[in-house]
C-alpha cells in the first residue's frame, strides 16, 4: 500500500489551505472529506473578514487575526485572477456600547482601528440606516467580505493544480498509529499516511480524536434580494453585509445546540427584526436563502494546531470558529512549518492542544 506524507481529514478551507502550502514543500498530500461539496461552515459562512473586537483583550491574538487579514489580501490578489472575483471590500461601521468604547478606546486608536463617527455625521456616513444615539460608532475604510465557496474552489483548484489527490463523497471511520506511519479506515477503502491531520471542522471532537474540545456552534443567517445598496457592512449585535454577489447578509446566530443544522423561526425572526431596524428600506426585500451551518468552536476561543497529545504521527488544525476564512491561510502556514520544519513558533502558544485537555490513547490503538 502506498504511504502519503500526509492525509488530511475534512476539506474545508483549513484542510484546503493547508494542503497547498504542504503541496508546495513537495510533499504528498491527500485530502479526504465526507461531503458531495468540499467544506461545511465554509460554504455557510457570511464572509466577513476582519478581526472581531471580542478578541481586543487577548492582543497577541487579536494581532494574530489581524495578520490573517493582509495573507487573506494576499490570498486575493494571487488567486482572484486565475480562479475569478470571491472577494468584495467595503467599509465597515461597529456600534459600540459606551462603556466598550472606555475600556477599549485607547487600544482602537492605537491599532488604527477606524474613525470615531459623530452621531451626526452617521446619515452621511451610512444613508437610510437608523441607527440607536446611544452607541458609538467607528468607521474602518478597510472591511471586506469573502464568499467562503468561492475561495475554497479556487484554493481546492490549486491544491489539484499543484498535485493534491483530492477525494470527496469518503468519510474517515477510523485512524490507527504505528510506529512507521497512520492508516485510515473510510468508507472507499484504506490509506496509509506518515502523518495525518484532522481538519475536520465541528466534527473534530468526535470518534477521530474522542475528547478533542471542539463543538459545534451553530450559526443561523439569512440572504436577502433587494435594490437597496448597502453603505458599508455594519457591525453591531448582528451585521448586515453586502455578499459579493450584491445581496444583503443578514448574521449571525450563535447557538450552542449541538449538530442540528436547521434553521429556526426564532433564529430567523431576530436576524430580520435586527435587518429591519438598522435599515427600514429592507423591509422589502425578498429573503431567497436560508442558512444554518456548524462553526468548529472551542470554549477557550482560541484554535487548536498542533499534535494531538497520547498521538505521535496525529495533529488537529481546527476551532475557527466564526474567523476560519479570515485565518485559514496564516494558520495553513504555521502548521505547515510546524509539520515539515518542526517550528511551531508562527503559531499562537495557547493554540497547542494541551495534554490536559483531552483523552489520551495508547499508540497502536484504533483511535
Ligand atoms: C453561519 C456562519 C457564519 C460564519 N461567518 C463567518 C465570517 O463572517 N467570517 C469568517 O471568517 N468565518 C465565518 N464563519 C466561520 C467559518 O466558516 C469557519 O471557521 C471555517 O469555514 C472552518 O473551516 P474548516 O475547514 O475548519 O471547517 P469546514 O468548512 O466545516 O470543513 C470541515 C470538513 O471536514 C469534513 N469532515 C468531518 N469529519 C470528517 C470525516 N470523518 N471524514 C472526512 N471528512 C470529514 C466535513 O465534511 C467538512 O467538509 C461562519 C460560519 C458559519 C456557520
Amino acid at each position: 500500500m502506498r504511504t502519503h506524507d500526509y492525509l488530511l481529514v475534512g476539506g474545508g478551507i483549513v484542510g484546503a489551505c493547508l494542503a497547498e502550502e504542504l503541496a508546495r514543500t513537495g510533499a504528498s498530500v491527500t485530502v479526504l472529506d465526507a461531503g458531495r461539496e468540499a467544506g461545511h461552515a465554509t460554504r455557510k459562512a457570511a464572509g466577513v473578514a476582519v478581526p472581531s473586537f471580542r478578541y481586543l483583550d487577548r492582543s497577541d491574538f487579536y494581532q494574530w487575526l489581524c495578520s490573517g487579514q493582509e495573507r487573506l489580501y494576499r490570498d486575493i490578489r494571487r488567486l482572484q485572477p486565475a480562479h475569478g472575483e470571491f472577494s468584495v471590500a467595503s467599509p465597515i461601521l461597529r456600534a459600540l456600547r459606551t462603556a466598550d468604547a472606555q475600556a477599549y478606546g485607547d487600544r482602537l486608536n492605537a491599532a488604527g482601528a477606524g474613525e470615531w463617527i459623530d452621531s451626526a455625521d452617521l446619515p452621511a456616513v451610512a444613508p437610510g440606516m437608523k441607527l440607536p444615539t446611544d452607541r458609538h460608532y467607528l468607521l474602518d475604510p478597510h472591511g471586506l467580505m469573502v464568499d467562503g465557496g468561492r475561495y475554497l474552489e479556487a484554493v481546492r483548484r490549486q491544491c489539484l493544480a499543484a498535485g493534491v489527490t483530492w477525494h470527496q463523497d469518503t468519510t474517515v471511520r477510523a485512524l490507527t498509529e504505528d510506529a512507521s506511519g497512520v492508516e485510515a479506515v473510510t468508507d472507499n477503502g484504506t490509506l496509509r499516511a506518515d502523518r495525518v491531520v484532522l481538519t475536520t471542522g465541528a466534527w473534530s471532537g468526535g470518534p477521530l480524536a474522542p475528547g478533542l474540545p471542539v463543538y459545534p456552534q451553530r450559526g443561523q443567517l439569512v440572504q436577502l434580494e433587494t435594490a437597496e445598496k448597502l453603505p458599508c457592512i455594519f457591525s453591531s449585535a448582528f451585521y448586515l453585509a453586502p455578499g459579493v454577489d450584491g445581496r444583503v447578509i443578514v448574521g449571525a446566530t450563535e447557538e450552542d445546540t449541538g449538530f442540528h443544522e436547521q434553521c429556526t423561526a426564532g433564529g430567523i425572526g431576530r436576524l430580520l427584526m435586527f435587518a429591519g431596524a438598522a435599515l427600514p428600506a429592507l423591509a422589502d426585500a425578498a429573503p431567497v436563502e436560508l442558512r444554518a451551518g456548524l462553526r468548529p468552536a472551542t470554549r477557550t476561543g482560541f484554535p487548536l494546531t498542533g499534535r494531538i497529545p497520547g498521538r505521535s504521527r496525529t495533529y488537529v488544525a481546527a476551532g475557527h470558529a466564526g474567523h476560519g476564512l479570515l485565518s485559514a491561510r496564516i494558520s495553513a502556514e504555521g502548521m505547515a512549518a510546524g509539520l515539515t520544519a518542526d517550528d511551531w513558533d508562527a503559531l499562537p502558544e495557547e493554540f497547542c492542544p494541551t495534554a490536559t485537555s483531552i483523552t489520551t490513547h495508547e499508540e497502536g490503538s484504533v483511535v
